[in-house]
């Protein structure tokens, strides 16, 4: 394959481009390229999918983000595990770019989906099934680590009895003679003229079936609960999305299915704090720990963690601890844990305590920072 042209130039928008803009960069080289609009040039269809390709992406602020940090392998599909494309090149589902296209098709014109360009969409033309969306609530663990996840959904499938046809012993429409389409002539008092509508006994399908289909009602296609089970990935964030692929609608006319994207939404856990792939952490101190310095196990990811904290340590004081953050195996990255440490001054003391500290406030315990502040005080009166 080619080398793949960097996403902003492709919409000719620069890296600081807001969504609006790049929405309305896209809307204008959909128009400029799209195959059915553009007859003239004959690389119109290969422009316009690489236009889809980098609007997907830019228009979504995580994939965005992975594509600014790594560039074209932090969102292509072909650097994923397996079955994994929720950040995908190769992304063309309806959903995400269906307002882009009632704009300039109106909504309910004949586009429908990406596999078929060109051409009116006609009853007998094969088409891809729609694709279909569904949110998937994760644990905080679960995400972090990969997990195996068993779901029910209910999908619609062909019809096996028929075959998705509906009935059984075609036969030309009677109605229309086997055109689909009825063609009346009116009379007005502006003179007569010829109407043509879609035939309503066969819709415009030409023929019809002597015997329904029981098992499907003559409609063709069957609701059924459907038990999957997908394997997630490591590193999981909220937003992200992961593609079955074929588990989506059912195409039509031998057309193939759609696609079901899962999207994620991973819940929050009590002390652990996620920041992309990074993990934040909240150590409290005791005031002598703080003063003295300290050894203390502290949580990770991957078990405990003995750390040393330095003496005078403050409060906000941050400790980074390289490569134990999130391992997340589809970006092929590895995050940091931020240790941020917190002071808590007791506020119940026993008499001893009391008069221990009472001596120790009889020293003096300015640092730098608070002679500085006390001397701004003075001049400032
Ligand atoms: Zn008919
Ligand atoms: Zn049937």
């Amino acid at each position: 394959m080619a080398t793949k042209r960097d996403y902003y130039e492709v919409l000719g928008v620069d890296k600081n481009a807001t969504e609006a803009d790049i929405k309305s960069a896209f809307r204008k080289k959909a128009k400029e390229f799209h195959p059915d609009l553009n007859k003239d040039d004959p690389n119109a269809a290969e422009k316009f999918k690489e236009a889809q390709e980098a609007y997907s992406v830019l228009s979504d602020e995580s994939k965005r983000k992975m594509y600014d940090q790594y560039g074209h392998a932090g969102v292509d599909s072909s650097a994923g595990g397996a079955g994994f494309n929720g950040f995908g090149g190769g992304f063309t589902s309806d959903f995400d770019f269906g307002d882009i296209f009632d704009t300039i098709f109106g909504s309910g014109g004949g586009f429908s989906g990406f596999s078929g360009f060109g051409g009116g969409s006609q009853q007998s033309r094969a088409s891809r099934g729609s694709d279909v969306l569904m949110r998937m609530d994760l644990d905080f663990e679960e995400a972090i680590y990969g997990t195996e996840k068993k779901f029910s959904i209910d999908v619609v499938e062909e019809c096996d009895e028929c075959h998705g046809r509906g009935g059984f012993d075609k036969e030309e429409c009677r109605t229309c003679h086997g055109k689909g389409t009825i063609t009346t002539e009116q009379h007005t008092i502006l003179g007569s003229f010829m109407s043509q509508t879609t035939c309503s006994d066969c819709h415009g399908q030409g023929y019809t079936y002597k015997r329904k289909c029981s098992e499907c009602n003559g409609k063709g296609r069957v609701k059924r609960k459907k038990n999957l089970t997908i394997n997630i990935p490591a590193g999981i964030k909220t937003g992200d999305r992961q593609r079955v692929s074929g588990k989506g609608n059912p195409g039509s006319n031998g057309g193939s299915n759609g696609d079901l994207y899962i999207e994620f939404v991973v819940d929050e856990h009590d002390y652990f704090v996620r920041d992309n792939d990074d993990i934040y952490l909240e150590v409290p101190l005791t005031l002598t720990e703080a003063i003295l310095g300290c050894k203390k196990a502290i949580p990770t990811l991957y078990g405990n963690l003995k750390i040393n904290i330095a003496a005078g340590t403050n409060s906000g004081d941050k400790q980074r601890i390289k490569g134990k953050g999130v391992d997340n195996k589809f970006a092929h990255h590895k995050g940091d844990m931020y240790v941020v440490f917190k002071v808590y001054t007791p506020n119940k003391l026993s008499r001893e305590q009391k008069s221990l500290i009472e001596k120790l406030a009889d020293t003096n315990l300015e640092t730098d920072e608070i002679k500085e502040f006390n001397r701004f005080v003075k001049k400032n009166d």
